[in-house]
């Protein structure tokens, strides 16, 4: 899609700091993190959300979610614990119609309370 911006940073049209490349995966780090550790993982092709991707090619899904896991042990919060989040649909905060995984460490994330 040539009007998405992930589309754009797969393309390397937009800078990004990249942390991990696949062939089908690419993961760069949040421009606005919220942790320490905040990560977004996405396919290179267009997916608009989560929805869709898992509609379309569940395999590549499961290639991002992986790819989260890795993201996670290389910036070694996969012991103290990350969270990986998708944002699906504008009333869920989703800004960027280009499935991605947020993953997000290296702090106390304290939701769900308790
Ligand atoms: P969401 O609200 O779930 O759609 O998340 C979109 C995320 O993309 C936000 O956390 C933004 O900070 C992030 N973002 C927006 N533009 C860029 C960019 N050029 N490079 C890296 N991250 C970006
Ligand atoms: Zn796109």
């Amino acid at each position: 899609m040539s009007d998405c911006l992930f589309c754009k940073i797969v393309a390397g049209e937009v800078p990004a700091t990249i942390v991990r490349e696949g062939e089908r995966v690419v993961a760069f780090r949040d421009i606005n993190p919220q942790a320490p550790t905040h990560v977004l993982v996405i396919p290179k092709d267009h997916h608009p959300s989560v929805a869709e991707l898992a509609a379309a090619d569940v395999g590549l899904l499961g290639e991002v979610l992986g790819e989260a896991h890795r993201v996670a042990v290389d910036e070694g919060v996969d012991g103290t614990g990350y969270r990986v989040v998708f944002n699906t649909g504008a009333g869920a905060g989703q800004t960027v119609f280009h499935v991605h995984a947020h993953v997000l460490g290296g702090r106390g994330l304290n939701w769900p309370p308790g």
